[in-house]
Formats: structure tokens, C-alpha cells, sequence
């Protein structure tokens, strides 16, 4: 009888359950902390002055100031004496292009980090490009984001060149002036070395960082270094009517027939929720060391258990549910320039943020058949589609163990980035595109990142270029 062997089915499940939990094991990567004599109280100056010099990217460019852009790029020559002496240099777009040779062209590696930063909105505690540095931190506008990063990789390589260290293969430091704005310089930039046909063989940017509360049950603090980011996709819906007054309107208007369209995608279930490779490996590097036996079985056999991991990725939502799909805001309305005049045309916009695997062509065809309305056009006015995956390979294993030497106490996991950096451009030059700030951060620092009183701290600052050495002397 067929429930017969269906109950014979049950323990034999269970077996197989229990069998991969109890061999869901945690690798182990030892690393000896390693620390280099650095002029700490350089590094600290260097950000701080960076800081001072207040280069705000603005889409609209007429409100930007060039002269700060000018500054930067002097005081950068200026401040690194080493670097200038042996590197060669370029200016592509607003960026920056330095070129330290190695003994060997081949597999050159790319540090990468961008000097634009957003704008300061009123209300700072303090003058947002004072650099001011107190006991503990350094203060202002493009300390996390990203100033940092690109002081610690210049301290770095400054450093080692003072100790007349010679790289085996070519370095670049590529930095983009206009990361914020979505702007030139980072293509530019990739054209350039594609056109020398550069092939990197690592490319590090901003990205992930050291985080807490990473996983249920984990309670080592987590590296995320991102091999993939998802993509975005700015939709434009239009809808048009030939007027009509307010005061005797018609059962229809461009307004009631974006709110529909609207609500018809905001209800549909049609953007799935899927586990693509970087979510995967992140789930496997961090579940092993959860003290949760649940979690622990849930993830050692997701082959049972993935619709258990999607509904608990829907309940809780924000990142989490937004590494498994495609997410849609409703950013943009407009309608009538007054509240008793009926448009005569009527546009949303909506962001969307592609998941690796789902292309912008799915997706806008998906939208057309939601909405199923031929008054409302449908139309794409940016796309950047999902970066490829990153492969975890000995590259990603010079990357853990530079963070392993400089924090020996985290765990370093792959994961997916739900933002955007300037490195999306290199992936179609380079398998290893790995997306990592060298910081650790609480929740309330990643919540100044664009936001008020910007600083970072000064451990931070050093364990930055720690960290950069590390991860160079490797090569
Ligand atoms: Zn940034």
C-alpha cells in the first residue's frame, strides 16, 4: 500500500536530516594577527585633510564646485611622496589612475575607492568638512563613505614602498570622482585597462564591512565581502487623457489609472524569491557557526527546508528578503501642478533592484503583463543589470586572510550586495571583484552613511591600513 511506504519514507528523512546537521561543520582559518609599524598619527591627518576638502558630486553638475575636485588631486600628489616617485599617473574623467609596476604585467591587482561624496544636509552637530579629530574619532562628510578606504589603500602602499618593497605584479589604485552620481570616471576607467588588454586578477572596492548580529545564533562579529551586487532598473509609467475640469470629471483619469497599475504591482507575488550563489555561500559560511541546532538543520538541508527559509525571509523582510528577489519602491509621483486641475498626464517612478539572474528585459515584460493596460506606457530610463558572481577561489582566500591578520577574531563570509559600488564595471574584466570596506561597523554608524555626523573611528582608520598591508604584502 502507497502510505505504507510513505510512513517507511518518514524516518529514513529524518535520518538523512539529522546525519547533515551533525556534519555541517565550520572550516577553520587560523591566522596569526599581524600588525606593521605604522606612522599612525600620518594616517589620521591624511583622512582628516582629506575630509576638509569637500568634493560633492551633484547629478546636476552646475552645483558642483570643480575647484575642490582640483584640491583633492594636488593634495593626493602631494601628500605621498613615495607613491608619486614610482607610480605613473593619470586622470581619466574626474578619476584618478596610479600605475606602481610590478616584475610582472601579468595579473596585475586593482585597489579601488572613490573621493565624490554626497551632500550634507542641514542639522550636523558640527562643520561637516572640519576632518575634526577628537580622541577617538575622525569627523565629517565621506569618513565611511569612502574616504577612508582610499586613505588607508594610499597609507598602505606609501608605506611599503618606504620599506623599498617591490610588487610581484602590477597595482593599480583606480579612484572615481563620481561614484555617488552614477558617473563616468569608473567606466572610463575599465575602458582604459581593457583597451591595454588588462586583465586584473583581483579587484577590491568598497562594499560589505565588519558587522555584529549578522546571523541568528552566530555571535562572532561577521566580515561580508560581496562577490556580486544586484542590479537597479528606474521604470517610468505615463499615463495620458486629453484634460477635462476638475469640477465635472470623467470616470477615468491618468491618475486613477497609474493608482491601479500601481496597486496591481504592488500586490503581485510574481517577483520570486530565490537563493542565488553568494546568498547560498553566505548561509553555508555563517550557519555552521550558529549555537542554534534549528538553524543549524535548516540550513545543512535546505533541500527540505528552502520554502521554510523563504517564508522567514518574507516575515523579517528588509535585507534579508532583499538579497532572495527583485524588490520594487514607488519612488516618484506627478501628476497636475494644482489640486483643482486634472492632469493631463500623470508618471510614476519605481526603482527596481535586480537579483543576479533576472535580467531588466524579465522584468519590464513582467511589468507590462501586471499592469495588462495599453494607456499606460511602460518605459525603462536606467538600467544596470546584476553583476556576474565572483568566484571563491584562492584570490578570495588573500582577501579572508588579510582580514584574518588584521581581525583575528571574525568570521569572513561571501555575500551578495544590495547596493551599488563603482567595481559593478569591472566584473566583465575580472573574475574576482570582491566589494569590502575595511571597517567595523555598528548599526548606527552604517545610519550616518549618507546621513548626519558622518565620522568614523580612529581604530578604524588604523585597522584600515593594517589591513591593506596584509592583504599587499601578498603580493
Ligand atoms: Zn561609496
Amino acid at each position: 500500500m502507497p502510505w505504507l511506504y510513505l510512513l517507511l519514507l518518514i524516518p529514513i528523512i529524518v535520518i538523512i536530516v539529522l546525519y547533515r546537521t551533525f556534519s555541517f561543520k565550520a572550516k577553520d582559518y587560523p591566522e596569526m594577527k599581524k600588525w606593521h609599524e605604522i606612522n599612525d598619527q600620518h594616517a589620521i591627518e591624511s583622512l582628516s585633510k582629506m575630509i576638509q576638502i569637500p568634493t560633492v558630486s551633484h547629478v546636476d553638475r552646475s552645483k558642483e564646485n570643480p575647484e575642490t575636485f582640483i584640491q583633492f588631486k594636488a593634495f593626493i600628489q602631494s601628500r605621498y611622496p613615495h607613491i608619486v616617485n614610482v607610480a605613473t599617473y593619470e586622470e581619466i574623467e574626474r578619476g584618478l589612475l596610479f600605475k606602481i609596476p610590478g616584475e610582472s604585467s601579468e595579473e596585475p591587482i586593482v585597489l579601488m575607492s572613490h573621493y565624490d561624496v554626497v551632500p550634507v544636509q542641514e542639522g550636523w552637530k558640527k562643520d561637516a568638512f572640519s576632518g575634526h579629530i577628537s580622541d577617538t574619532h575622525v569627523y565629517g562628510r565621506g569618513t565611511l563613505d569612502t574616504k577612508s578606504s582610499l586613505n588607508a589603500v594610499m597609507e598602505s602602499v606609501e608605506y611599503l614602498l618606504s620599506k623599498n618593497k617591490v610588487f610581484k605584479h602590477d597595482v593599480y589604485l583606480a579612484f572615481s570622482g563620481d561614484e555617488e552620481i552614477f558617473g563616468p570616471s569608473a567606466p572610463a576607467i575599465v575602458e582604459t585597462l581593457q583597451s591595454r588588454g588588462i586583465k586584473p586578477y583581483m579587484v577590491l572596492d568598497e562594499g560589505g564591512a565588519i558587522v555584529s548580529n549578522m546571523f541568528p545564533g552566530v555571535k562572532e562579529k561577521v566580515a561580508v565581502v560581496g562577490i556580486a551586487e544586484k542590479g537597479f532598473m528606474n521604470v517610468k509609467l505615463t499615463a495620458t487623457s486629453k484634460g477635462g475640469h476638475a469640477s465635472t470629471p470623467p470616470k477615468q483619469t491618468p491618475m486613477t489609472r497609474l493608482a491601479k497599475a500601481v496597486n496591481k504591482l504592488n500586490n503581485h507575488k510574481s517577483f520570486k524569491l530565490k537563493m542565488t550563489e553568494p546568498v547560498k555561500q553566505l548561509f553555508n559560511t555563517l550557519a555552521p557557526h550558529s549555537s542554534s541546532f534549528g538553524i543549524k538543520m535548516l540550513f545543512a538541508n535546505l533541500w527540505l527546508f528552502m520554502p521554510l527559509v523563504k517564508l522567514i525571509a518574507k516575515l523579517s523582510g528588509g535585507e534579508f528578503l532583499a538579497m532572495f528577489k527583485t524588490t520594487q519602491a514607488f519612488t516618484l509621483a506627478e501628476g497636475s501642478q494644482a489640486i483643482n486641475v486634472l492632469p493631463s498626464e500623470a508618471t510614476m517612478g519605481i526603482n527596481y533592484r535586480l537579483r543576479p539572474g533576472e535580467t531588466s528585459e524579465v522584468v519590464l515584460k513582467r511589468i507590462q503583463k501586471i499592469i495588462k493596460d495599453d494607456m499606460i506606457k511602460v518605459e525603462a530610463v536606467a538600467i544596470s543589470e546584476a553583476t556576474p558572481v565572483s568566484l571563491v577561489d584562492d584570490a578570495f582566500d588573500k582577501v579572508r586572510k588579510a582580514i584574518l591578520q588584521t581581525w583575528p577574531e571574525v568570521l569572513v563570509a561571501p555575500y551578495l550586495m544590495v547596493a551599488t559600488t563603482d567595481s559593478r564595471h569591472y566584473h566583465h574584466i575580472s573574475d574576482h571583484v570582491y566589494k569590502f570596506s575595511p571597517m567595523d561597523v555598528s548599526k548606527a554608524d552604517l545610519a550616518k552613511i549618507h546621513g548626519y555626523d558622518e565620522d568614523i573611528s580612529i581604530d578604524n582608520v588604523i585597522h584600515g591600513v593594517q589591513f591593506y598591508i596584509n592583504l599587499l604584502e601578498q603580493f
